[in-house]
């Protein structure tokens, strides 16, 4: 029997602290985590400590946590070779590939449990296969460490998506600081999360984050099976920014506030599988009934229009991948709501 998930965390919060404390400033380092769980191979994470002036306050930035979002990993490992240390107020860790099992099966999710959504296990409880284990070392350890979070997405290899801005919506004081750097980041949508949507669409990190009073910020561009040069530096960008913002840099200029806010409203689905004939572009406001995608129905050969479930919102996610599966994200809908 390995270790429970929490133990085997608190020894990396350990190394990770020793290792702030023994490095010099100005300097970086780099360390592996690795997390056991029974009849799998040891799960090893890479990680990059930089260190600036000191060695608090700590911002965690990290990547991949969907496997198949490829674009936040060459952003993480650019930033560790660009940034200019002697500028850095505090200390960063940079987590290129947060979930290599799911990397290289080139899924969503881990194939250790069935594809489970990484990113809807923190702060829910009632399950201990792989991954909601895997996300229980993995929340120990930057709950400990970080005193502001940066997750990078992506559409996935089988959506396209808005690039937005992500923070959580919990009623804590954490979230409006989030939000008031989130809006200086030239983003056109803010999208807030206050975990209440229906079905498998709680628990992403940033609302548990939220919780023990840690500010969250997610931010979303590029897609497919490989990254790209623009969505990379898309990131890299996005980060600065709130590197800036936050205090982190002293380089750097104010940017205006931006970004109108939407609450993430629905998840369609696809019921059965097909072929993509067609769909709406991202930001296409809909209403009820609307078609938003056409599949080919590959065994009775029909059409099948996939239509708008809601008035008043627009698509900021949708699927583009030709080969459309049963459980699949079909599209998401957005709706405008109050800021913070
Ligand atoms: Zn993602």
């Amino acid at each position: 029997m390995t270790a429970a998930a929490k133990e085997q965390a608190e020894v990396f919060v350990q190394e990770i602290d020793k290792s702030f404390e023994e490095m010099p400033c100005f300097s970086q380092k780099k360390l592996r985590l690795t997390f056991e769980y029974n009849g799998v191979a040891p799960t090893r994470i890479p990680i990059i400590l930089l260190k600036g002036k000191s060695a608090r306050p700590r911002m965690w930035i990290q990547a991949v946590v969907h496997g198949d979002e490829y674009d936040g990993a060459i952003s993480c490992l650019r930033l560790a070779e660009r940034l200019d240390l002697h500028d850095l107020n505090g200390a960063l860790i940079l987590v290129p590939v947060m979930n290599p099992s799911a990397f290289f099966a080139y899924q969503h999710g881990s194939p250790y449990d069935d594809n489970v959504n990484l990113n809807r296990v923190f702060g829910e409880n009632d399950n201990h296969s792989y991954s909601w284990e895997y996300g229980r070392f993995l929340f120990t350890i930057i709950a400990a460490e970080a005193d502001f979070h940066i997750d990078l997405h992506g559409a996935s290899k089988l959506n396209t998506i808005a690039r937005y801005t992500g923070t959580a919506n919990m009623g804590n004081a954490c979230d409006k600081t989030a939000y008031d750097i989130a809006r200086r980041t030239g983003c056109d949508y803010i999208l807030l999360d206050n975990n209440t949507q229906s079905g498998n669409n709680r628990g992403r990190l940033n609302t548990a984050l939220s919780m023990r009073g840690i500010p969250g910020i997610v931010f979303e561009n590029g897609g497919g099976l490989s990254w790209t040069e623009e969505a990379a530096e898309n990131h890299i960008a996005s980060v600065m920014q709130v590197l800036f913002e936050a205090g982190y840099i002293s380089q750097g200029e104010h940017w205006p506030e931006s970004g109108e806010t939407f609450d993430a409203d629905d998840y369609i689905y696809f019921e059965r599988d097909g072929l993509l004939i067609d769909y709406v572009p991202i930001g296409t406001w809909v209403k009820k009934g609307d078609v938003v995608l056409r599949m080919m129905n590959v065994e009775t050969m029909e059409i099948e229009e996939i239509l708008a479930t809601k008035n008043d919102c627009f698509i900021f996610c949708i699927h583009n991948a030709a080969v459309c599966k049963k459980g699949n994200i079909a599209y998401c809908l957005a709706r405008k709501t109050e800021g913070l």
